[in-house]
C-alpha cells in the first residue's frame, strides 16, 4: 500500500531527526496534508493510525470532516476569510493554523466568544518578508503581540510559516530557525507559552524537526501528486 508505505517511512524520518536533535522521540507531530485527495485515499492513511489531517480550504474541509470517522482531527492550514471563521469553529477544527492579521485574530475572538469557546490558533509569519506573501513580519508580530496576546478567546498555540521554495531542504533551515528564534523571544516575553511550532513540509520536514518543529505538514510525500485538474 503505497500511502500506509510512504507514512511509516515519514514517521521513521521523523524519529530519526528527532533523534539527530536530540529531541524526545515523539515530539512532533505529524498532520497529514490531504487536500485535494478523495476520502478513499485518507481512509488508507487513517487504517495506518493517522489522526490529524490538515486542508487549506475550509470547503474542502467541510465535504470531508463528515465523511471520515469522528475520532479524526482537523486544522486548517490556508488562510481563512473572516466571513468562514464560525463556519469552521462550528465544524469542529481544532487549530486554525495560518492566521495572518490582527483583523483575523480578532474576528476570530469575537466568534469563538459568541460560540462560548476559546478559538485554537496558530499565527502566520512571513520569515523570508516577501511583499506577495500572507503572514506577520516578525518586526509586526512583535509589535502587535500585546494587543493578540490579550484577545479574549483565543488560544494562541505558536507561530507556523510557509517560507519561499527552496532548491534543496538545507535551504529552508534558515527560515526555520527565524521561525524558531520569533517563538523563544515572544516566550521570554511572555505571557503566553507557545508550544507549537507548525513548519516543514514533504520536501523539508526532516530539516524543519531537527530546527524544533512540533508540528510538520505533509501531503505529497504521503499521499502523492496533486492533481488539481478537476
Ligand atoms: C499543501 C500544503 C502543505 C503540504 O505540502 P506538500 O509539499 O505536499 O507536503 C503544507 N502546508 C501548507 C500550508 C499547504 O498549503
Amino acid at each position: 500500500m503505497y500511502i500506509q508505505d510512504q507514512l511509516r517511512e515519514i514517521r521513521s524520518n521523523i524519529a530519526a531527526a528527532e533523534q539527530r536533535a536530540g529531541r524526545p522521540a515523539g515530539s512532533t507531530t505529524l498532520l497529514a496534508v490531504s487536500k485535494t485527495f478523495p476520502v478513499s485515499d485518507i481512509m488508507h492513511a487513517y487504517a495506518d493510525g493517522q489522526r490529524l489531517f490538515g486542508e487549506n480550504r475550509l470547503q474542502e474541509a467541510l465535504t470531508k470532516i463528515p465523511a471520515m470517522p469522528a475520532d479524526c482531527e482537523w486544522h486548517i492550514i490556508g488562510p481563512l476569510q473572516r466571513n468562514k471563521v464560525r463556519k469552521a469553529l462550528e465544524a469542529g477544527v481544532t487549530l486554525l493554523q495560518a492566521v495572518d492579521s490582527r483583523k483575523l485574530a480578532e474576528a476570530i475572538s469575537r466568534i469563538a466568544g459568541e460560540l462560548g469557546i476559546t478559538a485554537r490558533i496558530l499565527l502566520e509569519v512571513n520569515v523570508d518578508g516577501e511583499e506577495s506573501k500572507h503572514g506577520f513580519t516578525p518586526s509586526e508580530l512583535q509589535e502587535e503581540w500585546d494587543a493578540l496576546a490579550a484577545l479574549p478567546h483565543l488560544d494562541i498555540r505558536g507561530l507556523m510559516c510557509i517560507p519561499a521554495p527552496t532548491e534543496t531542504p538545507e535551504g529552508a533551515r534558515p527560515a526555520f530557525a527565524t521561525l524558531r528564534r520569533l517563538a523563544d523571544a515572544l516566550r521570554t516575553r511572555g505571557p503566553l507559552p507557545l508550544p507549537e511550532l507548525s513548519m516543514g513540509m514533504s520536501h523539508d520536514y526532516a530539516v524543519a524537526v531537527e530546527e524544533g518543529a512540533t508540528i510538520v505538514r505533509v501531503g505529497s510525500a504521503i499521499f502523492g501528486k496533486r492533481d488539481y485538474s478537476h
